[in-house]
Formats: structure tokens, C-alpha cells, sequence
């Protein structure tokens, strides 16, 4: 049995609201075609922001290395594939590679006659419990958007005021010639949110359990006194409290908070994670499966947390595909130490884009029971929805005083 064709497909199906400026998510899926007839797999690559760089590791670099050879051998591929341009890992790359692992997982399910979950250990669970998102401008807004979710049957929140900034700076604190980009007011954060949780915990009590994404936008001392300021809200956990150059930063922030952290959408690399993991500095690992190489690195990286009472909450935003998405559900049901998952409501063209997207019913999402990830794929579909290569404001985040800020 040998691959025979990899395909890549860019669509971006359609469209939400950023900031104020409308995007839809590009992603990229990657087909994977064997000798056997029929037998085929989908893989996700995405790296919305970058997603022709990887198009371009996957036609150049990366598929013609994999042509000719075993799709069933996903171990010793992965591991040349990842070194086989001698310098290794970044998003774009990683992406790439995901791409085809996820789809050598989904052929094997399918040999198999499996769902993924089955060949990961089974269920450990039925379905993967998710969170979902309660954004507004203002704390009645986000306590509405709170009510509508509680009465859909969430029991997870992630609430967010004034997007992921907490407050955006009036135009007349910028100093003249401030360059253009999406200003927040880190100050004005650190006051916002502990009175939202406030806000949000008298009008719905202590059971629902609240999460939080401080997504990068603070700096480490003023990170470290929101967790302590938010401790007594309990937070089911506190996500990307600082940015991966500060990883030095997390073991003050630990010994100071009983605050649960999550930590992790933007690793790469198994070194930026494993410090985290082995002295048990966070409490849930957020990777997004794509940009770490896939499933392969992902299961691997699951054990090691069991292995160090640390659970996994996989990032899992719309430029999560619908595969990769399905890939995470798989790995959720099955491995015991999962917490989380994060889930976005899904654009509805991607239900037609890709048949057997699942929904949220109360709360939980169900894995395919198809074997392999169990979802399939319309190209003409998501020939109605062709890519765009505008540059998203929301990644250039800006300081009052205009200065950049990494996000
Ligand atoms: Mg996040």
C-alpha cells in the first residue's frame, strides 16, 4: 500500500465578526489518496494567518517526501517528515505535517474498520464536555450572552468583556501620528474583569463554571495579581496568562495562586511545553493539535501530562477545522486525563462543506462513529468560499501610547 496523491485545499466558508472588522476563518485541508481504491484521508493544516506558506511546504517540501511510502507507518513518517529539511518545527511546518498525520490516522481508523477513539483506547467518556464563548461590551451584554448559553445548555462560559482587551482606550489618549492597529487598555483590564466575574457571579451564583482568556494582553506581574484577584470566583481556569517568552514567569505566578491555569495555544515546540508539564506549573495543556505536527505529537504529549496530573484542553477556535476538530473529539472521549474542549459555533456552511460536523447538544459534542475522524469532505462546497489574503488587524495589538504589544 503506498500514498499516491496529497491534495491541499484552501477555503475560508463563511464569516464572523472580529473587533468589529468581519473575517472568516481560512483553512486549509489537506487529502491524502493511496493505492488501495477508494481509500482516503483528511487532514487539517490550518494556519489562517499563513495559510499559503503552508500550501506551499505541503506541494514542495513535504508531499512529494511523503509519496510512494506506507500510509499505515504513522510513527517512523512523522518523525522523518519532522526532521527531514534538517531545521524543524514552526507553525508553518508543523501545520504541514499535521495536515498529513491526521489523514495517515484517519486511513488507519478507516483499515481498521474504527473511529479513532477506538484505536486511542476507547471511550473514557461518551462525549467531550465543551466551553463556549460569552463576549459583549459591556457587562449586561456579556451576562445576556450568558443567559442564552445557560438556557442552550452550556455549563461552561468563557466570558470576555471588550473582546480579549477588557477595555479599548478613547482615540484622544493615543498621542498624535499613533500608528493603526487594535488598541487595549492593559490598565483598564486589570480594573474591568474582576468586576465583570463580580457582576457575573451575583446574577448566576456559584455553579456555573466561569473561564477566562487573559490571552496574552497583560504583563507578568499584572497577570500574576489578576489570578489572585479572581481566585475567589473560581474559575474553572484561567487561559494564556502569559506570553510563551515569559515561561520563566510561571512558577511565581503558581506559588502565589490557587487560580487553575491553562496555558499554551501558541506552542510550537515540545520544549516550550514539557517545563510547564514536569513541574506542574499548569494545570491544563491548550495546544492547538495542528500547530504542534498533529496527532501523533498529541497523543504522546496527552501521556506525558497524565503522567504529571496536568489534563488537556485543546484550543479549538474556528480556525480549528471542522477535521481537526473531529481529530480533537476523538482524543477527547478516549484519553483519560481530558478537561476541556474548547468549541466555537461553526460557521453553518461548513455543515454542508463537511458532512458529519457534529453539534453541541447540551453541552457535550459526540465523536463521529464513522470509521476513521469520521468526516468527509465537499469540494465543491468549499469551491463556493475561495480564500482572501487580508492581513487581520487583531494580531497588531497596541499599547494607549501606540506602542506594539504582542498578542
Ligand atoms: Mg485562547
Amino acid at each position: 500500500m503506498k500514498i499516491t496523491r496529497i491534495r491541499t485545499h484552501l477555503l475560508q466558508p463563511g464569516a464572523y465578526s472580529f473587533s468589529g472588522q468581519a473575517v472568516g476563518q481560512r483553512l486549509v485541508i489537506v487529502e491524502v489518496e493511496t493505492s488501495e481504491p477508494g481509500l482516503t484521508g483528511l487532514g487539517c493544516a490550518t494556519f489562517t494567518q499563513r495559510h499559503r506558506a503552508v500550501a506551499a511546504a505541503l506541494e514542495h517540501h513535504l508531499g512529494p517526501f511523503f509519496i510512494g511510502k506506507d500510509p499505515r507507518n504513522t510513527e517512523d513518517l512523522w518523525q522523518s517528515a519532522a526532521a527531514n529539511g534538517y531545521w524543524r518545527n514552526g507553525p508553518v511546518l508543523n501545520n504541514a505535517l499535521s495536515g498529513i498525520d491526521m489523514a495517515l490516522w484517519d486511513i488507519k481508523g478507516k483499515l481498521a474498520g474504527l473511529p479513532c477513539h477506538q484505536l486511542w483506547g476507547g471511550k473514557s467518556r461518551p462525549a467531550a464536555a465543551v466551553y463556549t464563548h460569552c463576549d459583549g461590551r459591556d457587562f449586561h451584554e456579556v451576562a445576556d450572552a450568558v443567559r442564552a448559553r445557560l438556557s442552550e445548555g452550556f455549563h461552561y462560559l468563557r466570558a470576555q468583556c471588550g473582546d480579549y482587551a477588557g477595555a479599548t482606550p478613547a482615540e484622544a489618549r493615543r498621542p498624535r501620528g499613533a500608528p493603526p492597529g487594535a488598541y487595549y487598555d492593559d490598565r483598564a483590564k486589570l480594573r474591568t474583569i474582576p468586576a465583570l466575574f463580580d457582576h457575573l457571579r451575583a446574577e448566576f451564583g456559584p455553579e456555573v463554571e466561569f473561564l477566562h482568556d487573559v490571552h496574552e494582553r497583560l504583563f507578568p506581574t499584572d497577570a500574576i495579581w489578576l489570578a489572585k484577584t479572581l481566585e475567589p470566583h473560581r474559575l474553572f481556569f484561567l487561559e494564556d496568562p502569559l506570553a510563551p517568552e515569559d515561561n520563566e514567569w510561571f512558577a511565581n505566578l503558581r506559588a502565589q495562586t490557587a487560580t487553575p491555569i491553562a496555558m499554551g495555544e501558541l506552542f510550537n515546540h515540545p520544549r516550550e511545553i514539557t517545563p510547564l508539564v514536569k513541574d506542574r506549573l499548569i494545570d491544563f495543556v491548550r495546544v492547538h493539535v495542528s500547530q504542534i505536527g498533529g496527532i501523533t505529537p498529541a497523543l504522546k504529549l496527552a501521556h506525558l501530562c497524565d503522567a504529571f496530573g496536568v489534563r488537556f484542553a485543546w484550543h479549538g477556535p474556528l480556525d480549528t477545522s471542522p477535521v481537526g476538530m473531529a481529530a480533537c473529539l476523538h482524543l477527547d472521549v478516549a484519553l483519560h486525563n481530558f478537561g476541556i474542549q474548547e468549541w466555537a459555533t461553526r460557521p453553518e456552511a461548513e455543515y454542508e462543506i463537511f458532512p458529519g460536523l457534529p453539534r453541541v447538544e447540551r453541552g457535550y459534542v459526540y465523536p463521529p462513529e464513522k470509521p476513521g475522524l469520521g468526516i468527509d469532505f465537499n469540494p465543491a462546497a468549499a469551491a463556493q468560499w475561495p480564500c482572501d489574503d487580508n492581513n487581520p488587524e487583531w494580531t497588531v495589538a497596541r499599547l494607549p501610547d501606540g506602542s506594539f504589544h504582542r498578542p
